[in-house]
């Protein structure tokens, strides 16, 4: 069993609060993905469970040992950093080798797990080279490779991928699901990148400023975002947002339109539609068209609604131009509703 349990954990460098009162589980076995933008804090939570830094209060247990007050090596975990550490004077073979010599395993059970991790990663053929000979992105495969192949309990990685080409992440990304899934692996995944969170997150973390502002499933998240932060965060091209005042009896009137909506004691709120939950039909908001961009599957319209930016995915056949007027309907059950306040959702 590898729960990773974050307690009441908090870092401040001088003045400056970096992570403030995170608490978090992490379950055994679970793929955690820790999701913000730069300087939100993921790498400073990884280091500290990492134990690569001292958090300023909070504890961290790891399969129910307290290990904070642990070195880094006591802590059963492998880990990849955004740099990589690979040693240029080794081969491939010997970088990845270099943990399972350490532990002075059997040299048949090294060649095993050298040259089926190394296969998994794509760099089989490369086990010969200098890794001073190698391009960033083939590093990277060979920093992963080495933490894979100490088969770890937890494993703990920061952008892993940043320095693939897109198709060579979008292959590596779907290998390393599948192989931490199978070696029961804990595994907590720092990235910005929401594409690559969804994709191979069983939960989400997202993070903003030094806090968790919400983790749930990838879908969750989407779907009910817990704050107007996480809405506007994931989704590309992100949620629509338009004021919407009490109209009395639980109806929202929203860019002239009236919209069934909550029960909320406050006046005025912030309605929310993602562009790709709206369709073409009579009596919704009047979108007037600004651009049009033709993706292929779909167009994508940026228009404005009531004066404000305001952006729809629709369908391919659609014949439509810049400055047209188009009526658009929230598809059932899914406008959300924020406090524009607090930016919490309704
Ligand atoms: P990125 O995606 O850019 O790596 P991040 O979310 O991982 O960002 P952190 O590296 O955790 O962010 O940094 C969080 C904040 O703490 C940043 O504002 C950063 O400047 C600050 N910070 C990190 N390490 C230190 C340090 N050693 N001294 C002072 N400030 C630091």
């Amino acid at each position: 069993m590898a729960e990773i349990v974050i307690k009441n954990v908090a870092k401040s460098f001088g003045s400056f609060q970096a992570l403030h009162s995170i608490d978090l589980t992490i379950r055994d076995q679970e793929f955690m993905v820790l999701l913000g933008a730069s300087g939100c804090g993921k790498t400073t939570l990884l280091r500290i469970i990492a134990g690569l830094e001292q958090a300023s209060q909070g504890e961290v247990w790891i399969g129910g040992r307290r290990v904070d007050t642990l070195p880094p090596r006591g802590r059963g975990i492998a880990m990849v950093f955004q740099n990589y550490a690979v040693f240029p004077h080794l081969t491939v073979f010997e970088n990845i080798a270099f943990g399972l010599r350490m532990k002075k395993l059997p040299q048949a059970e090294i060649d095993r797990r050298v040259n089926r991790t190394a296969e998994l990663m794509q760099i089989g053929q490369l086990l010969k080279r200098y890794s001073g000979q190698l391009s960033g992105g083939q590093r990277q495969r060979v920093a992963v490779a080495r933490a894979l192949a100490m088969e770890p309990d937890v494993i703990l990685m920061d952008e892993p991928l940043s320095n693939l080409d897109a198709l060579l992440r979008l292959e590596m990304r779907a290998e390393l699901k599948g192989v931490l899934a199978e070696s029961k692996t804990t595994t907590i995944y720092v990235t910005h990148d929401q594409v690559e969170a969804m994709s191979l997150a069983d939960r989400i973390s997202v993070m903003n400023a030094g806090r968790i502002v919400q983790a749930a499933t990838p879908i969750e998240v989407y779907r009910n975002p817990a704050t107007r932060f996480v809405g506007s965060f994931i989704g590309n091209p992100p949620m629509n947002f338009l004021p919407a005042a009490k109209n009395g009896s639980g109806k929202w009137r929203v860019a002239g339109v009236s919209f069934d909506g909550p029960d909320a004691s406050r006046d005025i709120l912030e309605f929310a539609i993602r562009p790709e939950d709206l369709d073409i039909g009579p009596g919704g908001l009047a979108a007037t068209v600004r651009l049009v961009e033709p993706l292929g599957a779909h167009i994508l319209l940026s228009c404005k609604v009531g004066g404000a930016p305001f952006r729809a995915v629709v369908d391919s056949e659609l014949n439509v131009s810049p400055g047209d007027t188009l009526s658009l309907v929230p598809k059932p059950g899914r406008a959300r509703w924020f406090d524009p306040e607090t930016g919490a959702a309704i």
